[in-house]
């Protein structure tokens, strides 16, 4: 049987080795700590879950649902942005519900490219931006990031053979794996590089809210007349840790989202109209359970940084979303640190090469384990690379 094209010029699944090895030792009784993906280990406030249980035993939540999402979805959806970010979105023309922000991300290239058209793509980034652009027989291109710069990148280093083609600009910060975090001043560049080159940037929101010391991420549509040329997209995931639930949303220019809207319309029926009431419910209801899951993390955040420090790591302090972006120590490539510390300390983290080539040199760890499973971890790699320390120094 032969794969189409497309299919078959998805990257190889860099991590199926390492997998398999996880799961070899797993299978021999090790105890494998797996701080490697980025999934909530809180569970979804009780509100949320209750209005999911009360909209559910309503008949009317159970029929096919409006295409663009329920009208109360998109109205809580303006009113959070509204109270978030001083930002005022039509809830009819620039709010639309999307079935998680990856269902959004990866049907925006069948909308903006045709095969050849240049999607731009940080790198490192989400894997879903360049993957999704190469379903759609677009063109990756890689805009290099770097520690140098605060992981922001330079624009002005963009080639411009690349931007005139450029059709779409993926963005995301905070950024997931970097922990990058960008300010109103970088966004206003990205809109004025938007307008010169003509291209939609697509704003990955997704940790808007996981932030911590006070900081408050912004919106990339604050930025006067972003709207013009940009789209953002947020999840319920992160936020209100519901990644199983599948229920995010895109907000921004009216003939993107309109695009996208149809797009969507031949393709999937929409989330399940209960879903989306507890999406009300999340967006409208209570700050409190958020702030007590960020001040979770952020205590987890400083624990885990200490204790990895000690045990040699130069770990650089997060301000934002819920990773951990570690130089690998010298000697060492992304995969090879991974592959050590699974084997030799039983805990799996995910190597920087998996996120784009300039994510190599790193390691992402993710705070999202409970606890004592972080003693653990953190006791296992002081152990292992103090052992090795002293077999290199005999
Ligand atoms: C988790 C994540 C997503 C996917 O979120 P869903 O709404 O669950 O699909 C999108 N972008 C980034 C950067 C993420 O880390």
């Amino acid at each position: 049987m032969e794969l189409a094209r497309r299919v078959r010029r998805i990257p190889p699944y860099l991590f199926a080795e390492l997998d398999r090895r996880r799961a070899a030792l797993a299978q021999r009784g090790v105890d494998v700590i797996n701080i490697a993906i980025g999934d909530p280990d809180l569970p979804t406030p009780g509100h949320i879950v209750e209005a999911l249980a009360r909209a559910a035993r309503d008949p009317a939540t159970h029929t096919y649902p409006p295409y663009e999402g329920t009208r109360a979805f998109r109205e809580a959806v303006a009113g959070w942005y509204a109270r978030r970010f001083d930002v005022a979105l039509d809830p009819d023309h620039e709010v639309l519900a999307l079935i998680g922000s990856k269902e959004g991300l990866a049907h925006l290239p069948w909308v903006f490219l045709d095969p050849g058209d240049v999607a731009l793509v940080s790198d490192p980034g989400y894997p879903v931006y360049a993957t999704a652009t190469i379903l759609a027989e677009g063109e990756p291109r890689a805009v290099p990031m770097s520690a140098e710069r605060g992981w922001l990148p330079d624009l002005g280093a963009v080639p411009e053979e690349a931007a005139r083609r450029a059709k779409l600009f993926f963005l995301n910060y905070p950024n997931n794996p970097t922990a990058g975090v960008a300010d109103l001043g970088f966004f206003q560049e990205v809109v004025e590089f938007a307008r010169r080159w003509d291209v939609l940037v697509v704003h990955d929101n997704t940790y808007s809210e996981i932030a911590y010391d006070g900081y408050r991420p912004p919106s990339l549509l604050q930025v006067p007349g972003a709207r013009d040329v940009a789209i953002e997209l947020h999840s319920l995931s992160k936020t209100y840790c519901m990644t199983g639930w599948r229920l995010g949303f895109a907000v921004g220019n009216r003939h993107a989202i309109r695009a996208l809207g149809t797009l969507k319309t031949n393709i999937d029926s929409g989330q399940f109209v209960a879903i989306q009431a507890a999406g009300v419910a999340a967006l409208t209801g209570p700050d409190a359970p958020v702030r007590e899951r960020v001040a979770r993390w952020q205590a987890r955040r400083d624990t885990v940084v200490a204790g990895l420090r000690r045990a040699g790591l130069d770990v650089p302090l997060p301000r934002a979303t819920f990773y951990l972006w570690v130089p690998v120590p010298l000697g060492f490539d992304s995969v090879g640190f991974a592959a050590d510390l699974l084997e030799h300390a039983g805990v799996a983290v995910a190597p920087g090469i998996g996120y784009g080539t300039r994510g190599e040199g790193h390691v992402r760890l993710s705070l999202t384990a409970p606890d004592d499973r972080f003693a653990e971890a953190i006791r296992r790699i002081g152990a292992h690379l103090e052992a090795r320390a002293s077999r290199a120094a005999q």
